[in-house]
């Protein structure tokens, strides 16, 4: 179902060709920065007749099993006052199944929804209307327990490129040539912000890194340092820092040029989760993982839970299977979409990592 009225307004494109002409080329974050808080705001994207789809909308086992892994980890962690945050909730479809498989093991935590995009508030309302809204983290609660939660938060979030010259490492920055924008080589970066291993790649290379993504992991790092909890980030990427251009814009279910139309396609770079993982770290905080979603969903008993629900309702049996194979097969989801886990000191650590 398509529930979203689209907001009649402008994409960014002639307002960044104006910046552009006036001031000289941006980076690649701001462009990215740009587009994605048009397209958000804008519309919901999601499903079959938007332009791509998310684990949670395949299947209620995928929040469900997020929901049981979190309910588990709160029980071994003696049943502290807790606040479910989710980062990005796209149609609430993950914390709405996640509440339910929680409210039956005993956990009806506060609900408290990081979510700039206003469409998409309106969806989540529909679904979890006890929800609580932020625009950032700073003003979740201070007091209970976090048990955070991020699907495909992250890699809609600005990130800068790195390019490899003939003398050294330059920011990329994103330009216009009169039909389309364009990224170039900008001014020259010094060594030391590179890391060493890859300073002397091949002329051409690109590196990137998200700042942004950084800050919100340190600024939620140090409230479950601080306040207790846990979280779980899934995303596509990798588990190692490595140098490569993924951004890619997404439309349609298919791939679009990044470079045309900002703010009418979604605009994403694979997730660096060695560099999430030691954000959360520095507060000291336990890293789990990266895992692969498919073994993930498996250690958490996604059989098990496709088999009951098959069981109640034999009619949509293959509907399960599939779903089941989307979200765990290695050449589907399972091996692509890695599970970041993260855990206050003072935590047990979430089950699926092991
Ligand atoms: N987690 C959902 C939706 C993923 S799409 C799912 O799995 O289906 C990305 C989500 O992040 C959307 O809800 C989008 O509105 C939100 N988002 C993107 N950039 C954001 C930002 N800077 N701050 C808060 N939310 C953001």
């Amino acid at each position: 179902m398509h529930d979203y009225t689209p907001v009649p307004v402008n994409g960014p494109s002639e307002r960044l060709r104006r910046l552009i002409a006036q001031t000289g080329p941006i980076s690649v974050a701001r462009y990215m920065a740009e587009a994605n808080a048009h397209y958000y705001a804008s519309r919901d994207p999601l499903g079959a007749a938007g332009d791509f789809t998310t684990a949670p909308e395949i299947s209620q086992m995928f929040g469900e099993l997020i929901g049981l892994c979190l309910a588990d980890l709160w029980s071994r962690a003696g049943r502290p006052p807790c606040a479910y945050v989710e980062l990005g909730p796209g149609r609430g479809t993950l914390a709405s199944d996640a509440l339910r498989a929680m409210r039956a093991a005993g956990l009806a935590p506060e609900v408290h929804f990081v979510e700039t995009s206003p469409v998409l508030r309106n969806a989540q309302a529909e679904r979890v209307p006890q929800a609580h809204w932020h625009e950032d983290l700073s003003t979740l609660p201070e007091g209970p327990a976090l048990l955070a939660v991020a699907n495909e938060f992250f890699d809609a979030l600005p990130a800068r490129q790195l390019i490899r010259g003939a003398r050294g490492w330059h920011e990329r920055l994103v330009g216009h040539d009169g039909a389309r924008f364009a990224p170039g080589a900008g001014p020259a970066v010094p060594d030391t912000a590179i890391p060493a291993h890859l300073r002397t790649a091949p002329e051409g290379t690109i590196l990137e890194a998200s700042p942004a993504s950084l800050g919100v992991v340190r600024d939620l790092a140090r409230r479950i340092a601080a306040q207790g909890g846990a979280a779980l980030v899934v995303d596509y990427g990798h588990d190692r820092s490595s140098a490569g251009d993924t951004l890619q814009a997404v439309k349609a279910h298919g791939f679009a040029d990044p470079w045309v139309e900002p703010g009418e396609a979604d605009l994403t770079v694979h997730v660096d989760f060695e560099a999430l993982g030691a954000a959360a770290a520095e507060s000291g905080l336990q890293v789990l993982g990266p895992t692969g979603q498919g073994a993930f969903l498996t250690r958490l008993g996604i059989d098990a839970r496709r088999a009951a629900l098959a069981r109640t309702a034999p009619e949509r049996a293959d509907a399960l299977d599939q779903a089941c194979n989307r979200l765990v097969a290695p050449e589907q989801m399972g091996r692509l979409f890695r599970v970041l886990g993260l855990a206050a000191p003072s935590w047990p650590a979430p089950e699926g990592f092991q």
